[in-house]
């Protein structure tokens, strides 16, 4: 068994919002099947000011998952589904061999704070899996009776409660705000190995070990149960789940067992044969050439 680990926020500016990812991350690529971890924002747009507009583009062998933490977007998938994206409440969109989707922030609207995640399909069925869209607007929250703070759990299961997310392996999400207590239990199991990302405060891990805003300490498999000091309003963000049988190749946004399916993941994308159509003033975002064939040419 190892010891705690952490790793830092590769941070980015996309069309004004700062993204910082933490999932891939040099030295850790998955967490369970959890393969991709943004964390989006804060951000406030002036009136007029152009928002957020993703356009047109698909997704492979994962499914995606919005935490919103502040303001709403609407969501359109090929699929058909048209959703506002709210705050506490589960937005999980299954790719299987393939799906499309525009995500916008709506017309008034001038907030944006979200967590956005990928899980990574299982190897031997994730491209054979029905492609869905699901809103959960009821998942279970509680305040915990020793420690006060506020749970939210989107996925799997975590101290006796148990999400209604459709999920293809075992996983688990909750979020939690603390209030002013000094000590945190956190209850594990130890089947999974886990990823803690604090959204606002400080972590203080063991003596040595301080986790803040932006980074990603990872918890390997083997614990059952984990106590942090935390500072006073410290809120986090928990993540875990059995490891994957498989390192997933990722490109843009194609999640694939090998390299040959993301490959013709792109081409298809391009040609438009696969993936599914929306009707949307937003365009189309096309695939850029997967990376080792660059090289090669
Ligand atoms: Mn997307």
């Amino acid at each position: 068994m190892g010891e705690f680990s952490k790793f830092q926020a590769k941070i980015r500016d996309v069309g004004g919002i700062p993204i910082k990812r933490l999932l891939p991350n040099i030295g850790k690529k998955t967490i369970g099947a959890w393969c991709f971890l943004d964390h989006a924002g804060p951000r406030e747009f002036k009136p007029n000011e152009k928002t957020m507009q993703v356009a047109h583009h698909p997704h492979s062998f994962l499914q995606t998952f919005t935490w919103m933490l502040e303001g709403e977007i609407l969501h359109k998938d090929s699929l058909g589904n048209e959703m506002v994206i709210k705050k506490n409440q589960v937005n999980l969109m299954t790719a299987g061999h393939g799906i499309s989707h525009t995500e916008q922030m709506l017309l008034g609207e001038n907030k944006f704070h979200a967590l956005q995640l990928w899980i990574a399909l299982p190897k031997e069925t994730g491209d054979s899996i029905p492609p869905s869209f699901y809103n959960y607007p009821d998942i279970p929250c509680w305040i915990d009776d020793k420690d006060k703070s506020e749970y939210r759990l989107p996925m799997g299961t975590y101290a006796g409660y148990q999400a209604p997310t459709l999920q293809y392996s075992p996983i688990v999400a909750v979020h939690i705000i603390t209030q002013d207590v000094k000590t945190l239990a956190l209850d594990l199991n130890p089947e999974f190995e886990y990823g803690i990302m604090v959204i606002k405060g400080n972590i203080f891990i063991s003596e040595k070990e301080t986790l803040t805003s932006d980074e990603l300490g990872y918890i390997p498999l083997g614990k059952s149960s984990l106590e942090i000091n935390i500072e006073q309003g410290t809120e986090l963000f928990l993540i875990g789940g059995t490891p994957l049988n498989y390192q997933p190749t990722m490109w843009w946004n194609f999640v694939g067992p090998d390299k040959k399916y993301i490959e013709k993941a792109t081409d298809e994308w391009n040609h438009g044969t696969r993936f599914g159509d929306i009707e949307t003033e937003l365009g189309r975002l096309n695939a850029p050439q997967v990376p080792w064939k660059k090289t090669k040419d």
